[in-house]
This record gives C-alpha cells, structure tokens and sequence, in this order.
C-alpha cells in the first residue's frame, strides 16, 4: 500500500439547491477528498487549516476513518473557511455565493514528517502557492502528484496556478474550467493546451456527464451512472478525485491502464456523493453498496461488437 498525501480546504459550507437548503455543513475539498479515499486499503493524512470554531466532532469523523490529521492546523481565535452555493434547477451549473478565506488566508502549510515520503500527492482545491509550498516539503520524489483546482483561482492566482500545473503529473479539472484554462471550447483541443502546460494526465469531468481521461494521443471516457435523484453535486469533483487517487495508492501502480480503473472508482464514489446534502451520504456508505454498484457501472458500458 502506497501512502497518500491529501492537501485542501477542510470547510464549511452553506448549499442551497432546488430540494432545499442547509446552514453551515461539514465540507471542504480535502475532507471530501479524504473520506472518499477512506473506501480503500490506504495510509492517508489531510493538510489544512481550521479555525477553532470548528467542532471537533467534524475532526473526530475524519480520525475515525484512518486518516492523519495532524497536519491540519486548527489557528486559536481564527475562522474556519466558508463558502456558499446556489444550484440552478438543471443541477450542473452553480453560483458561488460567498467565499470567505479566513484562516486560510495565511496559511503556511505542514507536512507531517511521515508523509514527506507519500508516494501520492493529491493536491486538492486550495491556493496554488499553498500546493506548491506541500510539494517542496516532500523528501522524495512522489511517484503520481495528482492537482485539482477550480475558476477561482484561475481569476485570482493564475501565474501561480500556472507554476503549479507545470509540476504535476495529472490535473482534474470540469470541462468549464478546462475551456477557461486553455480558451479552446472543443474539450480535446482543451486537453492538448493544457498537457503541453506540464501534466501527462488530463481528466476533464463533465458532471453528469462522465469523465474524460488524455493521455497523449489516446482518450478514455467513463460515463457518469443515471441516477433517480441528485440532491446536491456539492464534492462530487472532489470526491471523485479521493476514489481516483485512493484506488492508485492502494494498488500501487500509476499506468495508464490503471487509470482508467481509478476513474471508474472515482465515479462511482462520486455517484453516491450527490445523493445527500454534503457529506452525509458518504459518512453512512458501506463497502457492499459501493461494489454493488460497481457491478452496475460494469454493465453500463459493456457491450459486444463483432469487428
Ligand atoms: P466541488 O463541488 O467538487 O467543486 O467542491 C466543493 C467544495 O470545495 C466545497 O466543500 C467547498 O468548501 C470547497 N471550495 C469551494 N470554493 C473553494 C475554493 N476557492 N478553494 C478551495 N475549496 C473550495
């Protein structure tokens, strides 16, 4: 088993969507990424930052799935980071609401001594100096460094975004922000901008949509499962992201090949993520209905065709 290292925000949230509408919930990119990443057989530790009006409860959640939490700050008299959404009744576009930086504003990031030898660095959504400072702190060289990021920084850090993209080996990006990064609107061309930035690996997620895996001249696509309901897409991408990375890290092996596997247990997890508000559906998901719906991704998209 390889060892990940997960660096983002850990947050909260204030969703609203056409079925309702929560206070401030449990969210946040690295803890989206962490629990989902808990569904596999792996060593993991959060980096990040919390104010202490954070409940310990939300910590505790996370200590209960395995993960290393102590490298997540937590900054006396500090403000935990917020932000807020509003879903459009198709459920595939949002406006941010607010987005207040709080404690993250200065964060100088940690990693924890144990994990500056992770061979798998999942760079979450956060400032892209942040996801840099965590790559100069590894000791050696990770064998997969796998970034996420988002429109907001794009608008608001995009040298640095640039400078971080060039040092990693996959992004995953959604197709909007895929079109913002590159200013191609066809996806493929898109991909082939964004590769000559640095990644070999470019996974453009396309919501309900599926997913796309570049590498080079060869494409794979992994369909997003019909689902009855969709409640609130809120860490999908994110979520979707901890199963890619969780499953490479559990199974060693960073081909494209397995790739392909990792996107389809990315989606999977993710399938279940929007079922509930936040976080709640992947807190009480067990291991027989992820694989029992693995068994459903299967037959989706097996097909025979004489050639
Ligand atoms: P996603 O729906 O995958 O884009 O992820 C939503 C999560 O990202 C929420 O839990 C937010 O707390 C977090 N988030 C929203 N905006 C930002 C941002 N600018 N930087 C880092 N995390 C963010």
């Amino acid at each position: 088993m390889n060892k990940l290292l997960i660096v983002g925000t850990v947050a909260f949230d204030a969703i609203e969507t056409p079925f309702g509408k929560t206070d401030k919930i449990l969210g946040g990119a690295a803890t989206y990424i962490g629990i989902s990443a808990s569904f596999f057989d792996v060593q993991s530790a959060i980096v990040s930052v919390v104010g202490d009006d954070f409940p310990q409860e939300y910590l505790d959640l996370l200590t209960d799935r395995k993960i290393d939490i102590s490298g997540i700050e937590v900054v006396k008299g500090g403000k935990t980071f917020f932000w807020s959404g509003l879903y459009h009744n198709d459920l595939n576009s949002r406006d941010t609401l607010v987005t207040e930086l709080n404690v993250l504003a200065d964060f100088q990031p940690k990693v924890p001594q144990d994990y500056k030898n992770a061979e798998i660095v999942m760079l979450g959504n956060l400032h892209p100096l942040v996801q840099s400072s965590v790559l100069d702190q590894m000791e050696t060289k990770p064998k997969l460094v796998v970034l996420d990021t988002m429109n907001f920084w794009m608008d608001c850090a995009l040298p640095e975004l640039l400078d971080i993209i060039k040092r990693v080996d996959v992004i995953t990006i959604n197709d909007e922000e895929a079109r913002q990064l590159s200013g191609e609107y066809s996806l493929v061309k898109a991909a082939a901008k964004i590769h000559q930035m640095g990644p070999k690996y470019v996974v453009i997620k396309k919501g309900e949509h599926g997913a796309l895996l570049f590498h080079g001249e060869e494409v794979f696509f992994a369909p997003a499962l019909p689902l009855e309901e969709v409640f609130d897409p809120t860490g999908a991408g994110d979520t979707f992201a901890g199963g890619f990375s969780g499953f490479i890290a559990q199974s060693e092996n960073v081909s494209f090949d397995n790739m392909k596997k990792a996107i389809i247990y990315g989606s999977n997890l993710a399938s279940f993520s929007v079922e509930k508000f936040g976080t709640e559906r992947m807190i009480d998901l067990d291991k027989h209905e992820v694989v029992s719906r693995l068994k459903q991704f299967k037959s989706l998209t097996q097909f025979d065709i004489e050639l």
